[in-house]
This record gives structure tokens, sequence and C-alpha cells, in this order.
């Protein structure tokens, strides 16, 4: 049985200077925030939300979650604020009750890859087969995939007394790319995940050789879930297929919209499910398109509309925040109806 306990905690920074609500601000701008009347900050995220406001001579800090799995998620992430900011600060976040104690975090499942498919040309999809993956269909659409160094038996991650993460480090440091949960089921004790093969990297490495019975960590569920309206604009490159195909397959039948998806060539598409009002449209690169030229061809609803809006943008970072820079400049669409986030980052030298 959940307790009330499981799902809110508070907290304090003592000696913490005002400053550190602005620079959390700064940090989550693209995520919704709300001023609270003390001069405080709340951040919302889809499991849960921290608080801060200004206490005497501290930062009072609360944090409410919608499991208590994501209560460890979010104040992980306030101690990790805490320490960005000011490693010094660490040491005066103090909670106000006794945390559980714990061995291993409780977004940590140790996975077996069960499957390996490949659903369009340079994509691999892993069925992965954990325990207890009921909170991996909820609250967030990604994961981080927790791969050991090459030919080294993996250290997981632990728990210590202060209640953190600890991660292997060292030899033992492990490969943590987020990839986006496909597909899930819990009964069955099984998700999903397609990787796109760019041809570099240890993940690329690890999914074109790997094998069924290989071992793989898996941390998550994190990051935005599923945009909830009913005009939905979706466009992304190889690496968010996934993300736009899962969110294609789950968007009520009413939907409407359009989706850009942008591949290297027609070899790289593969069949979606989608609602009859949704355009899928698919921007190849080998022909020259680009997600910019591409969103430039969409008509991108002006007004509020009933039923509610969503841009959705993923791709390379740079393009992605050069999109960003451009809607912003031209456009009167709340915070709550964006999002455009940087799947991964090109070389500079490349
Ligand atoms: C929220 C989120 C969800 C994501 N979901 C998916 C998903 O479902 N499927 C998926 O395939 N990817 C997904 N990605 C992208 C993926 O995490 C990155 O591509 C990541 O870099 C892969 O790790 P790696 O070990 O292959 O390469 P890294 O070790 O990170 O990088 C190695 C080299 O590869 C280059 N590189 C990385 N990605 C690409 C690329 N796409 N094209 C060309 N060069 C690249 C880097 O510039 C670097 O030189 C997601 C990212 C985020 C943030």
């Amino acid at each position: 049985m959940i307790r009330a306990d499981d799902l809110s905690l508070t907290g304090r920074v003592l000696d913490a200077p005002g400053s550190f609500a602005a620079h959390v601000a700064e940090l989550y701008a693209a995520f919704d925030l709300t001023d609270l009347p003390c001069g405080g900050l709340r951040v919302n995220f889809a499991n849960g939300s921290i608080s801060l406001s200004v206490a005497e001579r501290a930062m009072a800090i609360a944090v409410t979650a919608v499991s208590s799995t994501d209560l460890f998620v979010l104040r992980e992430a306030v101690a990790g604020l805490v320490e960005g900011f000011d490693p010094t600060l660490a040491a005066r976040l103090v909670w106000d009750r006794s945390l559980p104690k714990l061995t291993t975090p409780p977004n940590f499942r140790q996975g077996r890859v069960v499957a390996i498919s490949h659903p369009g040309a340079g994509y691999t999809r892993l069925r992965i087969a954990a325990d207890h993956l009921a909170p991996f269909a909820v609250s967030g659409l990604h994961l981080r995939l927790l791969l050991p160094p090459e030919g080294r038996i993996p250290v997981w991650p632990s728990v210590s007394d202060a209640g953190r993460t600890v991660w292997p480090s060292g030899a033992d440091k492990l490969h943590d790319p987020v990839y986006t949960i496909r597909a899930v089921d819990p009964q069955a004790g099984w998700l999903e995940v397609d990787i796109f093969l760019h041809g570099k990297g240890r993940t690329c490495r690890w999914a074109e050789s790997v094998r069924r019975g290989a071992v793989v960590g898996l941390i998550g569920p994190g990051g935005g879930f599923l945009p909830m309206a009913r005009h939905l604009v979706l466009a992304g490159d190889e690496t968010a297929l996934p993300a736009i195909a899962r969110i294609l397959e789950t968007a009520p039948p009413d939907t409407q919209g359009q989706a850009l998806i942008l591949l290297p060539d027609a070899r790289a598409a593969q069949p979606l499910a989608c609602p009859a009002g949704v355009q899928l449209r698919w921007l190849l690169r080998s022909a020259g398109d680009t997600l910019e030229s591409g969103l430039a061809a969409v008509d991108l609803p002006q007004a509020r509309l009933a039923g509610g809006r969503h841009l959705w943008i993923a791709g390379e970072r740079a393009e992605c925040q050069r999109l960003r820079g451009q809607f912003n400049a031209s456009s009167g669409w709340a915070k709550g109806e964006t999002t455009i986030a940087g799947y991964w980052v090109r070389d500079v030298q490349a």
C-alpha cells in the first residue's frame, strides 16, 4: 500500500543564497514553471514537482511525486541541482525525515535481451525482459541503457547511506545513453527500444553485435511523456522516430495534425500506426530535406484550438536550438504547448 509519505518530502538547503531559485529557473526554462507567491518557484514534471521557497536562512524544498520511485528520482534531481549550483552546499541539504534504506536505486532494473529485430534499414530493435516494468509504462517516455565497459562484468549503480545513487567509476564506468521506450508490456515483462545505427559510438557497436541473453542495465523512466493535445505537429530525425511512432500509436483516434520524420533515405522508413487525421511525411536527407525545410511547409495552427495544440520537435542539438530560436521569435505559443529537445550532439569536427 502506498503511504502519503512515499509521495512527498520536504527539506531545506541551509544558508542557500537566494540566487539558487533563479539558477533552477534558468536550467528548467523549457519546462512548466510556476512562480510561487513567496518569490519561490515550482517546476512541474510529468512525474511530480519540485518547489523552492525562501525561508529564514534556508531554501525550503518540497517534492511531490506520482510514485515512490519518482520521489527518489526527484530527490536525486534536487541533490544534483544543489551540487551543480555549488558543491559546498551539498552537505547543507537536509531532508525532514529519514529516507528508506535501499541497496539499488528503485528506478534501476537489470534487463536481458530476449529478441532482436530490424524494423527499418539502419535500426535494431531490442526486446528487453526485466522485472517490475509497470513504472516504465507511465510518467516518462525514455530510459537510460547502462552498458559496462567492453569485456567487463557489469557493476551496477548502488545507493549511498545518504540516499544518493552511486555510479560505478574508473574501470567500471557505465555508458548510459538515453533511449525511447518504443513499446512496453509490464504484464509480459518486456520493453522495446529501437536503436538507430548511426555508425559511431559504444551503443551502436554493442547493438550491431548483441546476442539474445545479453545483460543490460535500465534506469528510468525519465523525460517528458506523451503530449496531450488534439492537434499535434511532430517533427524529428532518425533518433526521434521511436518517440514519434509511440506518440502516434497511442494518440486518440480523433487527433489531427502532421508528423515529419527525417531519415537518411527511404529504406529506413517503417510502417507506423497513425490516427487518420494526422498526415505522416517522410523527409529524406538523400533528397536534401531538413527538419527546417519540412517545418517551413507546415501551417502551424496559430490560434489556440479546442482540445489543445502541441508542437514537438527532437533531433540534433544545434539544429533544435536553431529551430527553438526561430519558433520563439515568431510565436505566441505557451510553454506547455511546445517540446523542442536535442536528442544527440554532432561532433564539432565532423
Ligand atoms: C530523450 C532522448 C531519447 C532518445 N531516443 C532515442 C531512440 O529511441 N533511438 C535512438 O537511436 N536514439 C535515441 N536518442 C539519441 C541517442 O541517445 C544518441 O544518439 C546517443 O548519442 C547514442 O549514444 P551512442 O553511444 O551511440 O553515441 P555517443 O557515445 O553518445 O556518441 C558517439 C559519437 O556518435 C555521434 N552520434 C551520436 N548520435 C548520432 C546520430 N544520431 N547520428 C550521427 N552521429 C551520432 C556523436 O556525435 C559522437 O561522435 C535519444 C536521445 C534522447 C536525449
